[in-house]
This record gives C-alpha cells, structure tokens and sequence, in this order.
C-alpha cells in the first residue's frame, strides 16, 4: 500500500485583507503561490474584536470559487444578487462565483473568538463564467464519524470511511476533513491517485504524517499517490488536522486580486465587466 509524503513544508505569512482582518495566508503567498486547483488558503483566528470587526465590505470575485469554513464566531453574507446567509460556527459555505458576484462578509459580533479558514478553488476554463451559485451548510449537515479510536472527521466534502460530505456537484470532485486526534490515534485516509492534496495543523502541537512530523501551524504538501497515514504520539496534545484534496486542472492562471481567469485579456474583460456593473 501505497502511503503520501511530504514534498513541501510551508509556513503562512501574517498579512491583512478586506478592511483590515488580520490573517494568515499559507497558500498564495511566494512559498507556496498556487497548489492547483487551490488558489489560496487563509486562516483567521483572533478573540481580540480588532483584529476581525472591519471585516470584508463589498468586493468582486470571477473565475473560482471561495469556501468558507467557520471553526467559530458568526459572520454574514450578502450579494449584489439579493443572497445572504449567516456563516456560524461548524457551517461552511461553498460559493462558486462564476462569472461574478459582488458580496461582503461581515462579522455578526462584536467580541469573542472568531476562526476559521478560507479557500479559493479554481475553476476549470469552461467554467469560469458559469452561473453563481452557492451552498450554505449548517454545522448539523456536516457528517462526522469515527474511523478508528480517538478519531474524529467531519466529512465537509467528498467521500471517506463511508461517509459523504453534503458539498455537491464540485468539477474538481474535491476532499475537505477536518480531523481531530487524540494523543495516541492513528488514522489512514484513502485520497484519490493523481488528486493533488495538502495537510495543515491547526491545533496541538503536531501530528505525524508518512512518516514525519508536521507540526502546528504548517502545511505539508503531499506526495499524488496513495493514502494518508496520520498519527498523534500518545504523549502529545490532541491535534486538528485540515485534510483537502482535489483535481489538478493544468491550465494557465492569469490572476488579479479577486479575478482568476486563464489569460490577462480575460482579466482585463473581469475588470471592465466590474466597473460597467456587469457583475
Ligand atoms: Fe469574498
């Protein structure tokens, strides 16, 4: 049996987007600038009000899509299509902006802990002006089993041990877990030959991963064959471990901000449509 490695370790680096909400980014930053088809991965994560309350006024997307996990806190959507939805702890929401959406996410609180990650996934080429469409999953739709002892996964999207995730219909036929593991656990997770796949601690102190350590607050890419093999030492603390995979799309990436087209005209045309209100 074939068992993933890591073939690349990365660190985010601490910056701020929207009207200031401090984050790290650790994909789509120069280590580690795209990991096809994901574009970026942000982490949020403060109790200080600060650091989050500007949060994300109105701003434009086209050509991918943006996933939303809330870990906690309460944060609201609104788009210029007259869609809004409250994004609370446990819930995700998978938005595929298509040909474009013009939206804000704003915290709903004004102190507490707010976490949680954000994830962009390309779309392929012949899908990039497709319609917007969105889905909002409560925390109760999101299936949780227990593979082995002292394991838990919530199954966000895709298939494991059985269990479904409620994200549909998602060209790139993704994986999103979120494992928690007790001190002395071990887990392999089955992940599809030639998906591209990468693993992020995000609580505890580290985990071990084919064979080697990956600790807090770093993101392994992995090896494209095979399954991932996941432990915790029985002297370590419990770990949370984001486990995504997907569908490579080997297409050109023409980027600008908020629009990922395949060539710069694209992202010129993005640009105009935007300003004339076209999205
Ligand atoms: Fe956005």
């Amino acid at each position: 049996m074939v068992s993933r490695t890591i073939t690349k370790r990365v660190r985010g680096i601490p910056t701020s987007d929207g009207a200031g909400v401090k984050l790290t980014r650790v994909i789509g930053q120069p280590q580690l600038d795209t990991l096809d088809p994901f574009l970026l991965l942000d982490e949020f994560g403060s109790d200080a009000a600060t650091d989050y309350i500007a949060g994300f006024p109105d701003h434009p997307h086209r050509g991918f899509e943006t996933v939303t996990y809330m870990l906690d806190g309460r944060m609201r959507h609104r788009d210029n299509h007259g869609n809004s939805g409250l994004l609370e702890a446990g819930s995700v929401q998978w938005m595929t902006a298509g040909r474009g959406i013009v939206h804000s996410e704003m915290p709903e609180q004004e102190s507490g802990l707010m976490r949680g990650f954000q994830l962009w996934v390309n779309l392929a080429a012949k899908d990039k002006l497709t319609d917007p469409r969105y889905q909002d999953i409560a925390p109760g739709k999101i299936p949780s089993v227990e593979p082995a002892p002292g394991v838990r996964v919530r199954v966000v999207a895709g298939e494991a041990f059985g269990v479904t995730g409620p994200v549909s219909g998602i060209a790139i036929d993704p994986l999103y877990l979120d494992l928690a593991l007790q001190p002395g656990a071990k887990v392999s997770v089955p992940v599809q030959d030639g998906h591209n796949a990468f693993a992020y601690v995000f609580e505890g102190d580290a985990v071990m991963l084919g064979g080697a350590v990956l600790g807090l607050r770093e993101l392994g890419v992995l090896s494209t064959e095979g399954s991932v093999e996941l432990s915790v030492a029985t002297e370590a603390q419990p770990a949370r471990v984001l486990l995504v995979a997907g569908r490579p799309l080997n297409e050109a990436i023409a980027r600008y901000g908020p629009f990922v087209m395949n060539t710069p005209e694209q992202i010129v045309q993005a640009m105009q449509d935007y300003q004339a209100g076209r999205f």
